[in-house]
């Protein structure tokens, strides 16, 4: 059974898609600077979920969003918008910001692996959807005009704050309204109307304008996977704002409820709090890189917490995920080659286990552990066949280690350990001799040996 924890119900529940094919969507990046390693943790959360899935068998029809118009400098709809401020800061186009980063941002998911979804959709490209959707809303009674853009009138939504968001605090803890138009503080812009001098606008039947930000997920939610979504993806950062807002957008507008399962990813943290731009104390991949570490060694650190938990980021931590990461690989490696054979129950009980732990709302810490256990068993070709179904899950790299030994040496290898086998020790000693002249090693273990690259 496979169990994911819903964040609009607070508990975990049996997934079960509605249809053959699972709807699901993601919140993507907001293209004004570099990707840090704390978003990357939420597109690894993504990941994750969208192996287990296929790994259980599903097909899947994901979106995820780009945010390249619209996100202001506050997530509740205050200062200046992303794109704009980061095209002044560095003298380009806000098209040209959003090419450079969403290509940096493509470059890193792509480094660590990572299943993409289906469609990747800019928010510019949808918006005639958005506007037809602001006004959908605001011909069902939704939505209000002002002087500065189109309101969403949360009094009109009787679910609002299912996610948690106190919304009765904001009201008492709202500053004086900066815009004494907005009948309640929590109420969000759909659509902002453009000063002349604002460099992204598109005519709507408001007048000239931009979309606010959240519009935009339900509006590319909508178009691409419909008015039932299965499961929604994102950082618990956007819990409590951009998707109350989200849920606010859709439900209202379809009359029912459009997304199913809620999954919110726990921060990264660093020396205790959110590593966030705004903060300063970031790092990207490329740090890491800069610092003799691979993506991959990022990915494997991932799966060393729980999603839901927070996660440290230290470098003596990536260098402990670094150490594991190669261990595990020169394990599954001399496995490759092993004479040991695993039996059938053992198979099956290791399998089920592997799939019990990711099954249960992704707990990779303990499918890593049922991996180092299976590792420990003789070795034996079973256990790397195993692991490399595994694998479907880690989307790790064992192409690198057995591509680099050509199949003559493979092939000589298993020669000479048939000569072996046979007590035949002269031709075993030959054919070692002929390996070592093509500039490889023999290291005979006790179920097999590995063959290394001089
Ligand atoms: P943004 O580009 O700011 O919209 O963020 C992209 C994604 O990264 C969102 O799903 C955020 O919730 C997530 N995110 C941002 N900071 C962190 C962090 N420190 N740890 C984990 N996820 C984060
Ligand atoms: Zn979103």
């Amino acid at each position: 059974m496979l169990r994911f924890f819903n964040s609009l119900t607070r508990r975990k529940e049996e997934f079960v898609p509605h249809d053959k094919v699972v709807k699901m969507y993601s919140c993507g990046p907001t293209v004004y600077s570099y990707p840090h390693i704390g978003n990357m943790r939420a597109y690894l959360f993504m990941d994750n979920i969208r192996r287990t899935l296929k790994y259980n068998g599903y097909k899947i029809d994901g979106v995820m969003n780009i945010t390249d118009v619209g996100h202001l400098t506050s997530d509740a709809d205050e200062g200046e918008d992303k794109m704009l401020v980061a095209s002044q800061r560095e003298h380009k186009s806000p098209w040209e910001i959003a090419k450079f980063y969403t290509e940096i941002f493509m470059k890193d998911v792509k480094s660590l692996n990572i299943d993409l979804p289906e469609h990747i959709v800019p928010a510019t490209s949808v918006i005639d959807d958005i506007i037809a959707f602001v006004k959908g809303l605001q011909d069902k009674g939704y939505a209000y005009e002002t002087s500065k853009g189109i309101y969403f009138d949360i009094s009109k939504f009787g679910g609002y704050g299912q996610l948690g968001m106190d919304v009765n605090a904001k009201k008492a803890g709202a500053r004086v309204e900066v815009d004494g138009e907005k009948r309640h503080p929590a109420d969000f812009a759909l659509w902002i109307k453009a000063p002349k001098e604002h460099i992204m606008q598109w005519s709507s039947p408001w007048g000239m304008g931009y979309p606010g930000w959240h519009i935009e997920c339900s509006t590319i939610g909508k178009k691409y996977l419909g008015d039932y979504i299965d499961i929604h993806t994102g950082g618990v950062d956007h819990k409590t704002i951009h998707h109350e807002n989200e849920i606010a957008q859709s439900d209202c507008l379809e009359g029912h409820k459009v997304v199913h399962f809620w999954m919110h990813l726990e921060f990264l943290q660093i020396d205790g709090g959110k590593m966030s731009k705004s903060q300063n104390n970031i790092f990207t991949l490329q740090d890491l890189v800069n610092n003799g570490f691979s993506p991959e060694d990022f990915r494997y650190f991932y799966f060393m917490a729980h999603y839901s938990k927070q996660q440290n980021f230290t470098y003596d931590s990536l260098m402990s995920a670094r150490n594991s990461l190669r261990n595990f690989k020169t394990a599954v490696s001399e496995h490759r080659l092993g004479k040991a054979v695993l039996s059938d129950e053992s198979k099956e009980k290791y399998s089920q286990d592997f799939l019990n732990a990711i099954n249960d709302d992704l707990n990779m810490p303990v499918a890593l552990a049922v991996c180092q256990k299976l590792l420990k068993e003789p070795k034996s070709k079973d256990v790397y066949d195993l692991i490399m179904k595994f694998n479907e899950i880690l989307g790790l790299d064992f192409e690198i280690q057995a591509l680099s030994i050509p199949d003559e040496v493979k092939a000589l290898a298993e020669r000479r350990w048939q000569a072996k086998q046979n007590k035949n020790y002269a031709e075993a000693d030959k054919i070692r001799g002929e390996i070592t002249a093509l500039g490889y090693t023999i290291n005979d273990k006790k179920d097999g040996y590995e063959i290394v690259k001089n």
